[in-house]
């Protein structure tokens, strides 16, 4: 996969979700091969392109081989907080400033919440059947068996989590993770639009699932749609937003919102 020079002048940012926008494990390919064609168009013109993911660093290069990517995008979201640029030989270089930043305050949340997040832990295991995952650097996050029992977790926490000003979640279907509430794919995008010295009437955004409501925002994205296979809290999210809602799902969507936008 070959890394591409950045334009002499970006015009501008898109910013893709990858699971259920960009890649549909249904489908054969996962990634219709007409997506890097418009990319191609579009870069050509000084649009640069970035994967916006929940996926750690290392699940999200696991998945350009899934998508087949014939090009690497010119940016990473990983985690919705961390930021990466492609190196050489295959290596994403971290932007340190902000994930340094972001880990930092981090920490802080966590050791804020360790009595609540004790007693939400607490609630889960003993009164739903959802379990309780902890693993190096996502300390805590829930996943439940379906999606009800989500919305049900979800209710008990927001109830509480105004104790620690901090706190936030980013949650994707039957799973949550707790994080800082001013890192996510809103402020990761915002971070990278500020370094291209852009403003966000020049940012284009497109995901399907809870976690992406964060990006499909004005304040973030001028530009913003989601698949026909997205969840209706973010249909209606867009829809309010005055956003595109595509006709078709996943890449095949995305193609059809970045004709809407740039044709
Ligand atoms: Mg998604």
């Amino acid at each position: 996969m070959q890394k591409l020079d950045l334009p002499k002048e970006i015009k501008g940012i898109l910013s893709f979700d990858f699971d259920g926008t960009l890649l549909d494990p249904t489908t054969n390919p996962q990634l219709d091969p007409l997506f890097f064609e418009v990319i191609d168009e579009l870069r050509e013109q000084g649009w640069i392109w970035g994967i916006n993911t929940g996926r750690s660093q290392m699940q999200t290069v696991a998945g350009f081989n899934e998508g087949v990517f014939p090009v690497l995008p010119d940016f990473m979201v990983a985690r919705e907080r961390e930021l990466y640029t492609p190196g050489d030989y295959g290596r994403w270089k971290p932007i340190t400033e902000w994930n340094k930043r972001s880990e930092k305050d981090h920490k802080k949340m966590f050791k804020k919440s360790k009595r609540l997040l004790k007693e939400i832990r607490s609630y889960v295991e003993e009164s739903t059947n959802a379990r309780w995952v902890s693993e190096e650097g996502d300390p805590a996050g829930v996943v439940a068996t379906s999606h009800e029992e989500m919305d049900e977790i979800i209710a008990h926490i927001d109830e509480r989590k105004s104790k620690v000003e901090m706190m936030g979640y980013l949650r994707n279907t039957i799973y949550m993770r707790f994080s800082h509430k001013d890192y996510h794919k809103g402020s990761s995008l915002a971070e990278i639009t500020r370094r291209c010295d852009l403003d966000s009437s020049q940012v284009f955004a497109i995901g399907d699932g809870h976690n992406d409501i964060d990006m499909l925002h004005k304040d973030y994205a001028g530009m913003i749609a989601c698949p026909a296979n997205s969840s209706q809290e973010v249909k209606q999210h867009v829809e309010g937003q005055g956003g595109y809602l595509c006709k078709q799902p996943a890449s095949l969507g995305v193609v059809e919102a970045l004709r809407h936008f740039f044709d």
